[in-house]
């Protein structure tokens, strides 16, 4: 099978060679693919607004021996709304980034693909960063490294109306006694209670999901460094975003 086709989301893009682009697709399909884009960072290219980072398109590969190459591409969405607000552009690069660390070449997963896709829609309505957080807790959920929030990993006390200090080690949250000199990232009670609403809540009720300036940056924080050393990979965009 020489062509194949796609229906994806660029989720990454760098530029290649003189004039061509190497992009990253995850597509419904077959999940994570690449792909080089030829002569799109030419003004008249026609592939030049389907291949831009966030677009959603049909795509039309050719299989290569090394690399595949975009044969054709028809944009269903540009997600303009995303380009237009600092913050959404943040959020959704920081999603797309854990989508592709998270996940490996070839291999389909399209639980996360309609997450994905769902949240660059949503993104037009919801606040970008508890959106992001949102977005986060449900891909852990779906590759199944989810933190346990309620009880400590180690001695198995329920942790109620106390600090925790997340764990990426111990798979979630431990007490006071517990964390010894591990590293962890300290996460209050009311941080725990809106991650597990953040998880759970349709996306209509999202919305109304508020946080404070310090809940922000435990749950961002603590979602960073839960990922970076379950995946053993760096979160630049996430760095970068929430000066984390
Ligand atoms: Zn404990």
């Amino acid at each position: 099978m020489a062509v194949y086709k796609a229906d994806a989301i660029v989720i990454r893009t760098r530029e290649y060679g003189e004039s061509d682009r190497l992009i990253t697709l995850f597509s419904r399909e077959k999940g994570k693919l690449e792909a080089v884009a030829k002569g799109v960072r030419k003004p008249k290219s026609s592939q030049r607004g389907g291949t831009q980072l966030f677009t959603y398109a049909d795509f039309l590969l050719y299989r290569g021996k090394n690399l595949d190459t975009v044969n054709q591409v028809q944009a269903k969405e540009s997600f303009v709304h995303l380009w237009n607000d600092f913050d959404r552009t943040i959020a959704a690069s920081c999603m797309v980034e854990l989508l592709d660390v998270a996940t490996t070449r070839e291999q389909p997963e399209p639980e996360l693909f309609f997450l994905t896709l769902s949240f660059l829609f949503w993104l037009k309505e919801l606040d970008p960063y508890i959106a992001q957080a949102a977005y986060a807790l449900r891909l852990m959920h779906i590759q199944g490294y989810l933190p346990v929030l309620d009880h400590c990993q180690e001695c198995g006390k329920p942790l109620e109306s106390e600090q925790s200090f997340l764990c990426a080690e111990a798979g979630g949250v431990l007490c006071a006694i517990c964390k010894n000199n591990r590293v962890v990232k300290t996460l209050n009670p009311g941080s725990r209670a809106l991650m597990k609403q953040l998880l759970r809540a349709k996306p209509d009720k999202i919305d109304r999901l508020r946080w404070n300036q310090s809940m922000k940056g435990e749950i961002l924080g603590g979602l960073c460094f839960f990922c970076e050393q379950k995946l053993e990979r760096k979160l630049k965009a996430w760095r970068q975003g929430s000066k984390l």
